[in-house]
């Protein structure tokens, strides 16, 4: 239990403390820079800048930071997770270590008062959507209260976390080099509708959806999010099987429903090219078995006995 615990001597250093400081600045600045469009208008090419930005950079939060990083749900060479952390930070999604701080809490303490950004608590409603969405990254649970020993012991992600700040204005340096002020626009309007569509695996997916899967939360299976966030949205089986390299299943009436997870599919994509091995996926037993409802009788697929 927490309250057990011996008091914690400070998790990390006053350079690291200012460094983390330095995210708050970075969602606001993306958040005003988004108007840039508004003066510049958006050609076919900016837009076309906006989309791919958004889809590479949510394969890194999704695919390397989340499900590689945070949960090992597959292997991968370290090049593979040092460059996808790189492309992840460029998101503005903060370092590895300070992302997988949060997402470790996020999942021990899941809609409890220790959850970083429970739509539940501290607050419930409408203000406990907007905690979960925005709320809790500009207030003082933007810093992380311990950080991951696995991370920190290796330097190159050390360097990214304390760094995560580079890849980010990089981008941005790049974009207005590509086409000035407009895809300067482009790339922060980019970056906060990731940045949103993120945050709603935090919101909506413990708000709005389905539950095939027991779990003691109340993560969704939620399909607008899992179309925007490119399959993190199936977040009750994530729940359920947090090692899982796959989240787009359900269960309907008593049969395992794969379901489209583009993260996935990159995953696939990057064993196709040799870069990821032991894939780590549920068995049809192992996911009958967490069914929230009552398989049925007519079920094809065999019951675990121990049911
Ligand atoms: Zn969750
Ligand atoms: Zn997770």
């Amino acid at each position: 239990m927490l309250e057990n615990r011996p008091a914690r001597k400070k998790p990390y250093s006053t350079l690291t403390f200012f460094s983390y400081l330095l995210g708050m600045p970075q969602i606001i600045l993306c958040h005003i820079g988004s108007l840039l469009v508004l003066q510049t208008g958006l050609s076919w090419g900016s837009v076309g800048w906006i989309v791919f930005l958004y889809l590479i950079r949510m394969l890194a939060t999704t695919g390397i930071y989340h499900r590689l990083l945070t949960h090992k749900s597959y292997q991968a060479p370290a090049i593979v997770l040092w460059l996808g952390c790189i492309v992840g930070a460029s998101a503005g999604q903060m370092g590895p270590s300070w992302w997988k701080a949060h997402h470790v809490n996020h999942h021990q303490y899941v809609d409890q008062a220790q959850d970083p950004h429970s739509p539940y608590t501290p607050a419930k409603g409408m203000k406990g959507f907007l905690w979960s969405q925005i709320g809790w990254l500009l207030s003082p649970r933007f810093f992380p209260d311990r950080l991951p020993a696995d991370v920190e012991r290796d330097v190159v992600l050390r360097v990214i976390d304390r760094l995560h700040f580079l890849p980010l204005f990089a981008l941005g340096g790049l974009s207005y080099y590509i086409g000035g002020l407009e895809y300067l626009g482009a790339f922060f309007l980019s970056t906060t509708l990731l940045f949103h569509g993120v945050q709603t695996v935090n919101s909506l997916s413990h708000l709005f959806g389905k539950r095939p899967f027991v779990t003691d939360d109340h993560s969704r299976n939620n399909g607008f999010v899992a179309l925007i966030t490119l399959g993190e949205g199936w977040h009750n089986l994530h729940h359920a099987f947090q090692a899982s390299s796959r989240q787009g299943i359900t269960l309907r009436q008593g049969k395992v429903v794969y379901l489209p997870d583009p993260t996935f599919w990159f995953i696939q994509l990057l064993q196709g090219l040799g870069l990821a091995s032991r894939l780590r996926v549920p068995t049809e037993r192992e996911l009958l078995a967490s069914a929230a409802a009552p398989i049925p009788p007519t079920s094809t697929l065999e019951v675990p006995s121990t049911r």
